[in-house]
């Protein structure tokens, strides 16, 4: 494992951090113990940094990983968790908040604690609400180590925030579909010139880039490369290549990718990449923003949907069928998977959707949700739907006789 140096405090930090957003499923639940199973398998591997936030899992995120951290791996890591900026009604909410987290994940300080999500409005409420007072009194009594914040907004309150309060650290989405997207390539190299720490987060965009089988068309160029590599080793080396980078968060939740994710990380230094391979990224970026039609990392930061669209995985389907271009594949995973026959029953179809606006504000990426979900209703549903769930029906009856 490659270690690099948080710029103001001097921590040594695994360049790998364990994200805690994507932690394995049973039953809908999280996995228990295979989870705490990985995460610790992580730590002997050498990692040193593990991120979760409140709302994580429903809220589960940080008790897992408090529980994980028990029998002496606590003192091994660095642990980072993040204030939840929407609820925060006043002052109060503050310490109500992060006392809550302490005793979740059982411990006595957090390590990297950052403000969730700012943008620029939310930074302005969070700032009139005493966020900068919280700040002071509770790294003064030892509660929080280091102060930070995750960022989902525009390029020039990136600026603005780095620059309004004396930062560790801050936690970015960064990855090479997001160059020019959110703080992008220019928020990064600011924030390092100020000396704080950068963390990225969505280094694969929701897996996304990191397909064991992309499209036919990204595969054709990452094919021309000298060196072969699976397209999540290109994405991560990608970004560690940026010397400003500290720590890259990944969702691990299958034992195979946190091997490989572990081993590219015992040999990604900065400023390895050749030319040529560049190129090929910049290429494969390209062609990526060609064919997805929606620019969903999955977060599921919309949800719950008062109306029972599944929104991400809407998004997720309608990408697929974009990028693959195998359209009555897509369309039937879609059918399945939205009528919720082999799941709870309930419908989650785009066309469910009834325009409320409820989810907008809450998505990190800024999409436009309702006008992609119409156009996700006209292209995978239509009256071929039935045809297709009365074939799934019948095909799943019939497995299960
Ligand atoms: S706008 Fe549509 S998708 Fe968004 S919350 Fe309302 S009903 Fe759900
Ligand atoms: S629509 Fe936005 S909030 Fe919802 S899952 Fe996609 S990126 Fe996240």
């Amino acid at each position: 494992m490659l270690y690099r140096k948080m710029p103001k405090n001097g921590d040594m930090l695994s360049i790998l951090g364990f994200g805690c957003m994507r932690l394995p499923l049973k039953n809908g639940k999280i996995d228990e113990e295979r989870a705490i199973r990985q995460i610790r398998h992580a730590i002997d591997k050498g990692v040193n940094y593990v991120d979760t936030a409140w709302p994580y899992h429903g809220g589960a995120s940080e008790s897992l990983l408090g529980k994980a951290l028990k029998g002496g791996y606590r003192d091994r890591v660095k642990v980072a968790t993040k204030l939840p900026s929407w609820v925060i009604k006043g002052r109060e909410d503050m310490d109500r908040y992060l006392a809550a987290q302490l005793g979740k994940l059982d411990t006595d300080r957090i390590d990297y604690y950052l403000l969730h999500g700012l943008n620029g409005a939310v930074w302005d409420t969070l700032t009139g609400r005493g966020v900068i007072d919280f700040f002071h009194q509770a790294i003064e009594d030892g509660r929080i180590v280091n102060a930070g914040f995750s960022f989902h907004g525009l390029a020039e309150d990136f600026i603005r925030i780095v620059d309004a309060y004396p930062w560790e650290f801050c936690q970015i989405q960064y990855n090479f579909l997001d160059q020019k997207n959110q703080a992008g390539t220019a928020g990064l190299k600011y924030a390092a010139a100020k000396n704080l720490g950068v963390i990225v987060m969505e280094p694969l965009r929701g897996g996304n880039l990191g397909l064991a089988t992309p499209p036919p068309a990204v595969k054709e160029i990452w094919n021309q490369a000298k060196t072969r590599r699976a397209p999540a080793e290109w994405a991560l080396r990608w970004i560690w290549n940026y010397p400003e980078v500290t720590v890259v968060l990944s969702g691990m939740n299958e034992e195979a990718h946190i091997e490989e994710n572990l081993s590219v990380a015992d040999t990604a230094y900065a400023n390895t990449l050749t030319r040529e391979e560049l190129e090929i990224v910049e290429q494969v970026s390209r062609k990526y923003h060609e064919l997805m039609k929606v620019e969903c990392t999955g977060c599921g930061y919309c949800m719950p949907c008062p109306s029972d669209v599944l929104i991400p995985g809407c998004f997720e389907t309608y990408n697929k069928m974009h990028m693959f271009g195998e359209t009555e594949t897509a369309k039937f995973s879609y059918a399945i998977r939205m009528s919720g026959i082999l799941a709870d029953g309930k419908p989650k179809y785009a066309s469910q959707c009834v325009e409320c606006g409820e989810c907008l504000d809450k998505c990190p990426q800024h999409i436009p949700i309702p006008e992609f979900l119409a156009k996700v209703a006209t292209e995978m549903e239509g009256p071929e739907l039935e045809k297709r769930l009365a074939m799934a029906r019948k095909m799943f009856h019939e497995e299960q006789k």
